[in-house]
């Protein structure tokens, strides 16, 4: 039997592995990023809500004879299985899964699995990989001309995170404990990818430096990887994209700046303490600072993440964190508005917020009046413009700058109003 893994667009790691793990069961498993590939069963792998209100993905679903889904999506299965037309979601963790699904189909036997039996959700409770050290991924020809935000792929070096942002679903896809992959087999992985073609891999998301966590930050397990990564990348060609404030120091900075890119991304959400409270971020403006600026002094470029339109924020709370870029000074800016992920404590949050309250829907009276953006686009539209300026070398915004920031801040409010919609259309049962 022909069996396909599509991972739409961008190929997650994620499928990486479960091709790997199908071809050493003997299947002639192949993978790829085109919604025009048939086979007789498909895995199909999505990570974002969006994706499963996008036509080429619907169409695709319903063309397919046999299909089961996967992935971050299968967080809340009964939104995939309502808005899909597929056979089965993987629930949680998919490598001990999808063997037994692809050669038997949609069992209760099977844990981590919701299907539809006789109309009724028949749903199985997941149960965490214990050994993450996997078989070698199934690493597609064209891996090596991937590009997502600089890296030819996202690798995991490990899986579950600490923290609780109500936003997030890292804590709640992978856990709160930290289950870590062996230096051997990420290292394995990695030169295979390299011999492969690959140049550029990022150390993936979450937060980078609870690698090796056991009790409290592995300072020596992390530096030892990264300087391990660049022996055989190339130090600028490894990035370790996503970090905590809280879990960094001068000699963790140091390694970044020596054997990656010299960048982290900081999480840094709002520059209020209120909203940061709210988030359940566990961090404060002083620590988001402090970190930002060790940074700098260690010689490393930052990045900083915001949220903005958080039910709740206030204009007040909007101002903080424009006055927290202006001190920052930050290398550069991601602005995003607030999403409900289903399965999050913000998305029960969302739905309970007043509307007319909610800087979704309500109109931007302000400063952008004449672009017709809701509070919450608006905000993030502005967010972006200052982000321009509050550099350490600032950028001229021309004319297509201003448009493409205005474009993306109109696309994040309708795709965010999107997911509301499909969250109340499924309040009683997901909620
Ligand atoms: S946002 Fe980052 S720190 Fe917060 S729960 Fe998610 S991965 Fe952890």
């Amino acid at each position: 039997m022909k069996t396909t893994i599509v991972s739409p667009k961008v190929y997650t790691y994620g499928s990486l592995v479960l091709g790997g793990v199908l071809r050493d069961r003997g299947h002639a498993a192949s993978i790829t990023r085109d919604l025009s590939s048939d086979g007789d069963l498909t895995l199909l792998s999505l990570f974002s809500t969006s994706q499963l209100l996008d036509p080429g993905i619907r169409d695709f679903a319903r063309r397919s004879p046999r299909i089961y889904v996967g992935g971050p999506v299968g967080l809340v299965p009964e939104i995939v299985l309502g808005e899909l037309e597929v056979d089965a979601v993987v629930v949680g963790e998919g490598e001990e899964v999808v063997g037994d699904l692809v050669e038997g189909g949609p069992s209760e036997e099977i844990p981590g699995l919701a299907f539809r039996r006789d109309g009724e959700v028949v749903k199985t409770d997941p149960v965490p990989v214990s050994d993450l050290d996997h078989v070698m991924p199934l690493i597609p020809d064209d891996l090596k001309s991937q590009n997502v935000r600089g890296a030819n792929v996202y690798i995991e070096t490990h899986r579950g995170c600490l923290g609780g942002c109500t936003f997030c679903q890292v804590p709640r896809f992978f856990g709160r404990s930290i289950r870590s992959r062996s230096l051997e087999n990420i290292l394995a992985e990695v030169r295979e990818m390299r011999r492969r073609g690959v140049t550029r891999v990022a150390v993936s998301g979450g937060t980078g430096s609870l690698f090796g966590y056991g009790g409290a930050v592995n300072k020596e397990a992390l530096i030892e990887l990264l300087r391990s990564l660049a022996e055989i990348l190339g130090p600028k060609n490894l990035s370790v994209p996503d970090m905590r404030v809280d879990f960094v120091d001068e000699e963790i900075l140091e390694a970044i700046r020596k054997y990656t890119v010299g960048w982290v991304f900081f999480g840094i959400e709002s520059g209020s303490p209120g909203i940061l409270r709210a988030m359940k971020k566990g961090t404060t403006p002083e620590k988001n600072l402090e970190a930002v600026e060790l940074a700098h002094q260690s010689g490393v470029k930052v990045g900083g993440s915001f949220i903005v339109g958080y039910p709740g924020e206030t204009e007040e709370d909007y101002q903080a964190t424009l006055d927290f870029m202006e001190e920052a000074m930050l290398e550069d800016v991601f602005a995003s508005v607030a999403e409900p992920i289903p399965g999050t404590p913000l998305a029960k949050l969302a739905l309970e917020y007043p509307k007319e309250d909610n800087p979704l829907y309500r109109e931007h009276a302000g400063d952008y009046r004449a672009l017709r953006l809701s509070e919450a686009e608006a905000r993030c539209f502005n967010l972006m413009l200052h982000g321009m300026s509050c550099r350490p070398v600032p950028r001229i915004v021309d004319g297509g700058i201003y448009s493409a920031l205005l474009e993306e801040a109109r696309v994040q409010g309708r795709d965010v109003r999107r997911v509301m919609d499909l969250l109340a259309k499924y309040r009683g049962r997901i909620v």
